[in-house]
């Protein structure tokens, strides 16, 4: 198992994010430039954006399949919003799923009227 290492600290908060095992290669950088960026003064690789679609999604998955040394991290938390992309009040939860069903029907005729 990979020994834990430090987060690094320029991570923007959300779901994933690199650690301090980052070697700075790049490939993350490259191969999803709209959420990774480089500090070329700490050598590291960082989330400058969460994603906010399935593309940029799956461009993650990718740089975590590839990155050399494991450092990028999904921590599986839903995305902020994923709610109300539903059509759901933010304050359903999963035990509440009777109630969101109940929203997502109201809200639906709203917007067929
Ligand atoms: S792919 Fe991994 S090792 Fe390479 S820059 Fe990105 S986080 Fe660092």
């Amino acid at each position: 198992m990979k020994e834990k290492y430090p987060v690094v600290e320029k991570n923007v908060s959300g779901r994933y994010y690199v650690d301090e095992s980052c070697i700075y290669c790049e490939y993350c950088v490259e191969n999803a430039s709209g959420n990774f960026t480089h500090d070329p003064k700490n050598r590291f690789a960082y989330i400058s954006k969460q994603p906010e679609n399935d593309i940029e999604r799956q461009q993650i998955s990718k740089s975590i399949e590839g990155c050399p040394t494991k450092s990028i991290h999904d921590t599986h938390e839903p995305a902020k919003g994923w709610r109300s992309s539903l059509g759901l009040d933010e304050s359903t939860t999963p035990t509440s799923i009777g109630g969101g069903v109940m929203q997502i029907i109201t809200g639906w005729f709203r917007k067929k009227k």
